[in-house]
């Protein structure tokens, strides 16, 4: 039987083609080196969409592989004949997501999280908030001597013990929305705060805006603008993702900035894929392609400004674990470490394989815990070779993921992580 055309173009049968099976993007391919299986390859996983779109096997024959698959996008950047990997990914996601049966209870909870949490400001602060009181009141303290938090669901309590401080409500509530350049103006820019980097990483927001304005950035943020969809795109609600997308470019739409700055690797990913995202609607593709052209991670800003310089040196050896989506899709590669040379430290070591994925993937590292680190083990032994004190990263996830990979070596004595922003803040930033 002939699989309909509208499942082969879901699957983007066409680009499947495009794969020549040459192997090159096996020694890459995290998963592959972890799972040690043709499946969780990239080249097994395109011949298995190709064979769905043929109708030769059945979505669930898919389905574990896809869900194996770290979305880090590396294979993308190894293959010689540019297969759009990221395509195939998402759109075998929409259709596992599609086929799957779902129970009510899975469905409510499914809707609790990606309709009304992700989306909702007042739900980020609230779990903010709640994180901030689980700090203050002596909680945590007391949850960690107890131990109850080795019975959190999910593994939540290894993530819960390497939160970051969180800022008190009063401080979180009278953030201004718009902040004017100090010195001369040389650029405005609209800066996305990000649903989980706001709960959680309140710091490294204050921190952004803080670099970019010291750098010579009027900084604005659009009072409407929400989630960026990366959690609901690799999940396969394109759907969702779409509407998440919308709210975002008529946020930014109404303001009037030379670049839209992220400062999460994985969500600026997804935001410079908006174009992508609505290729052939006529309605949205043009502005969602404005809207992308604008995107820039902070680091590229702040190069490109070149309106900082550092004054304090920063006690320890510095090596940098960059985020799969900064490298292998936004394409950020040197601005990060050129902003790393100029702070004073001990000295700068390059780790081996510093682009493979660590693990973190979203939430990979929650629905697949022991999958997950597995391949951060494999990257802790680089960590430990550059025999270096200060970890630096350019993404939420993979910022926590190296706090617990510290912890699971024993390292916590010697070494720490930090985001690139907040190392950037401690090295005494000043404007020039
Ligand atoms: S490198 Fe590209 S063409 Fe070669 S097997 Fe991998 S995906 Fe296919
Ligand atoms: S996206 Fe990453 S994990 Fe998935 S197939 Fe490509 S290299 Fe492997």
């Amino acid at each position: 039987m002939k699989a309909a055309a509208g499942l082969q173009s879901k699957l983007h049968y066409d680009e499947t083609f495009n794969c020549v099976q040459c192997g090159y993007c096996l020694p890459v391919c995290p998963t592959y080196e972890t799972m040690k299986s043709e499946v969780h390859s990239p080249r097994g996983r395109i011949n298995l969409v190709k064979m769905l779109a043929e109708d030769k096997i059945k979505a669930e024959d898919l389905r574990e592989p896809i869900e194996k698959c770290l979305g880090c996008r590396a294979c993308e950047t190894a293959c010689p004949t540019s297969v759009q990997y990221g395509k195939i990914l998402e759109g075998a996601k929409e259709v596992l997501e599609n086929a799957e049966q779902k129970s009510i209870t899975q469905k409510l909870s499914e809707s609790l999280i990606f309709d009304q949490m992700f989306p909702s400001k007042r739900w980020m602060n609230t779990i903010g908030y709640l994180s901030w009181l689980y700090q203050k009141s002596g909680m945590q303290k007391m949850a960690q001597r107890t131990g109850i938090t080795q019975f959190a669901p999910l593994h939540l309590g290894k993530f819960e013990s390497v939160l970051p401080d969180l800022p008190s409500p009063a401080e979180r509530k009278n953030r201004a929305r718009l902040f004017k350049a100090i010195g001369s103006r040389k650029v405005t820019v609209g800066f996305i705060t990000g649903c989980v980097m706001d709960a959680i990483f309140y710091e490294t927001n204050r921190n952004t805006i803080d670099l970019l304005t010291k750098a010579g950035a009027a900084v604005l943020i659009p009072v409407n603008q929400t989630c960026c969809g990366a959690l609901h795109a690799h999940a396969g609600k394109i759907a969702d993702a779409k509407l998440l997308a919308k709210r975002n470019i008529e946020a930014f739409e109404k303001e009037k900035t030379d670049y839209i700055v992220n400062n999460a690797g994985g969500c600026g990913a997804t935001l410079l894929e908006y174009g992508e995202l609505f290729k052939g609607d006529i309605e949205w593709e043009r502005s969602a392609q404005a809207f992308s052209n604008k995107v820039r991670d902070i680091s590229q800003v702040l190069s490109e400004l070149d309106g900082l310089s550092f004054t304090k040196e920063v006690n320890g050896t510095i090596t940098f674990q960059p985020s799969c989506h900064m490298i292998n899709v936004q394409k950020v590669k040197n601005e990060p470490l050129s902003l790393l040379k100029q702070v004073k430290s001990k000295g700068y070591r390059e780790m081996n394989d510093k682009e493979r994925c660590c693990g973190s993937a979203g939430i990979y590292n929650i629905v697949n815990y022991e999958d997950s680190m597995e391949i951060l083990d494999s990257k802790m032994k680089n960590v430990k070779e550059t025999n270096t004190s200060i970890i630096v990263t350019a993404n939420p996830g993979c910022l926590l993921q190296m706090k617990l990979g510290i912890q699971r070596e024993g390292l916590e004595k010697s070494v720490r992580a930090v985001h690139l922003v907040d190392l950037l803040v401690e090295a005494g930033a000043v404007s020039k």
